[in-house]
């Protein structure tokens, strides 16, 4: 990420909220961004993964800068290379788990017994195979956050971003949520960026930078 910016256009103003943000980010590495609530963190995570534009800088990825992509191939390029997941799992409460994990695979050119096999070997990797054809509220909050990992993993991206992927559950559940984050960067060589409040689960990342009014501060690591 270089030279940053990013500011909100509303009625008549712009707001700024990110100031020349500058980070790096190795492949592989587990980095926690931290920061008091507005300070920009979930804007940041947004542009990193190409769902909002900057409005200064620039972001590269994977020797990619997002912002020569096209519209269509931005999405294509977003299907393939980022994981995303949320506080509120944002799953769909009319699919069940197993048709929940698929959805990202929807816009591959995989075939019907790829996408299943490929669903299995996720919802096995956050050990919910046994529970693939429960829809959302027949899963507890914890369970719920496996789909939605399962969801981000399912296209096998290199980076994942994680927006309080622990906020709404329980200290021992978030352990385990946690727990499956570190898998992912240790044994799956993932690269991921996760927003926290928590200062144990940012603990977790391999290194802590803060945000504070838009402006980043880089912290030694745990
Ligand atoms: P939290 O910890 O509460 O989730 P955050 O660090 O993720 O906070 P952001 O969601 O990135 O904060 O918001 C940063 C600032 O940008 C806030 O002041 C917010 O009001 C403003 N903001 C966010 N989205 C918009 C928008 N679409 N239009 C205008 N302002 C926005
Ligand atoms: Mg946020």
């Amino acid at each position: 990420v270089r030279h940053l910016g990013k500011a909100y256009r509303r009625g008549g103003q712009d707001i700024p909220v990110l100031l020349d943000i500058n980070l790096d980010v190795a492949r592989g590495e587990f980095v926690a961004l931290m920061g008091p609530s507005g300070s920009g963190k979930s804007t940041l995570l947004n542009l990193i993964a190409g769902i909002d534009q900057p409005s200064a800088g620039t972001i590269e990825i994977g020797g990619v800068d997002i912002a020569t992509l096209g519209e269509g191939a931005l999405a294509d390029w977003r299907a393939a290379n980022v994981g995303f997941i949320f506080q509120f799992y944002n799953l769909m409460p009319v699919l069940s788990a197993f048709d929940n994990v698929a959805l990202p695979l929807l816009l591959t050119g995989l075939n019907a017994r790829q996408r299943q096999e490929r669903v299995a070997a996720a919802l096995d990797l956050v050990r919910l195979s046994d529970r693939a054809d429960h829809y959302p509220n027949e899963l507890s909050g914890g369970q719920q956050q496996r789909v939605a990992i399962a969801r981000a993993l399912v296209t096998d991206p290199a980076l994942i971003v994680a927006d309080e992927p622990t906020g709404d559950l329980d200290r021992t559940t978030g352990e385990e949520v946690l727990g499956l984050l570190d898998e992912m960067v240790s044994q799956l060589g993932k690269t991921i960026v996760m927003v926290t409040h928590d200062p144990k689960a940012a603990a977790r990342a391999h290194r802590m930078v803060h945000l504070e009014k838009g402006v980043l501060v880089d912290e030694a690591g745990g």
